[in-house]
């Protein structure tokens, strides 16, 4: 069973702590997925990446919830901080953690805040820190209260996910879409917020999708060395 922080008194508090913290948004996921899904997401992979791991050490921090996305803001319930104010958070909060933990891994659901967890993790890893980052990906997710998020929240949290209203969005590459989206945010491609199509997903898809992630995500912390982002690499097996 993971650990979580902050249930932990000070004096068990273990010698030698490697922190994993979820790092989540609280920003529109269309009409159909509540405003904290990518924080339920990384809260979820970082307790199964605990329970993999399999050590007492490993403590699984509360999820941080308000973070970087500016680029939903245009939709009611988007509550974000930015990236240079996240990027701070990140720096302070590790910094006191490891007044008395080895490790802290950020495990991160948002792509929005990759920005800040690159500024962020690479000062602290110049600071002698021993920190890194990991996104929550697998092969083939759609982008944005798609089907990757909609089985994945039906699998977390099926009474929050409101299907009835679930909406194809604008199912295009991000990439392809990316110019349009930074210059006029997620409204300017995609009206119901949706970036995919949430068509097809399930709980069972959901589980299936959490365990690729924690996989992934336990084999990074377990081997990984941050590269010059600060994002957690295995030297032999470089992941996207
Ligand atoms: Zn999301």
């Amino acid at each position: 069973m993971s650990r979580p922080l902050s249930a932990t008194t000070s004096p068990d508090v273990p010698a030698g702590a490697l922190v994993l913290v979820p790092v989540g948004s609280l920003e529109q996921h269309g009409p159909h997925l509540p405003l904290d899904t990518d924080a339920v997401i990384a809260e979820a992979v970082a307790r199964c990446v605990a329970d993999r791991l399999g050590r007492r050490e490993v403590l699984v921090a509360p999820p941080i919830v308000y973070a970087a996305s500016g680029e939903h803001q245009m939709f009611p319930g988007t509550a974000s901080i930015g990236s240079a104010a996240l990027s701070h958070l990140l720096i302070e909060l590790t910094r006191s953690m490891r007044t008395w933990a080895r490790d802290v891994v950020f495990v991160n659901a948002h792509g929005g805040n990759s920005t800040a967890l690159t500024r962020g993790v690479n000062r602290l890893v110049a600071e002698g820190h021993s920190v890194g980052w990991v996104p929550c990906v697998t092969d083939g997710a759609d982008a944005h209260a798609g089907r990757t998020e909609t089985s994945l929240m039906l699998h977390l949290r099926p009474a929050e996910v409101r299907l009835d209203r679930a909406e194809a969005g604008n199912t295009s590459p991000v990439a392809e879409l990316l110019p349009a989206l930074v210059a006029g945010g997620v409204g300017a491609v995609s009206p119901n917020g949706v970036l995919g199509d949430p068509a097809g997903a399930s709980p069972a898809l959901g589980e299936h999708l959490l365990n690729l992630m924690a996989d992934r995500v336990t084999a990074l912390v377990r081997d990984g060395t941050p590269d010059e982002r600060g994002k957690l690499r295995r030297a032999s097996a470089p992941v996207p």
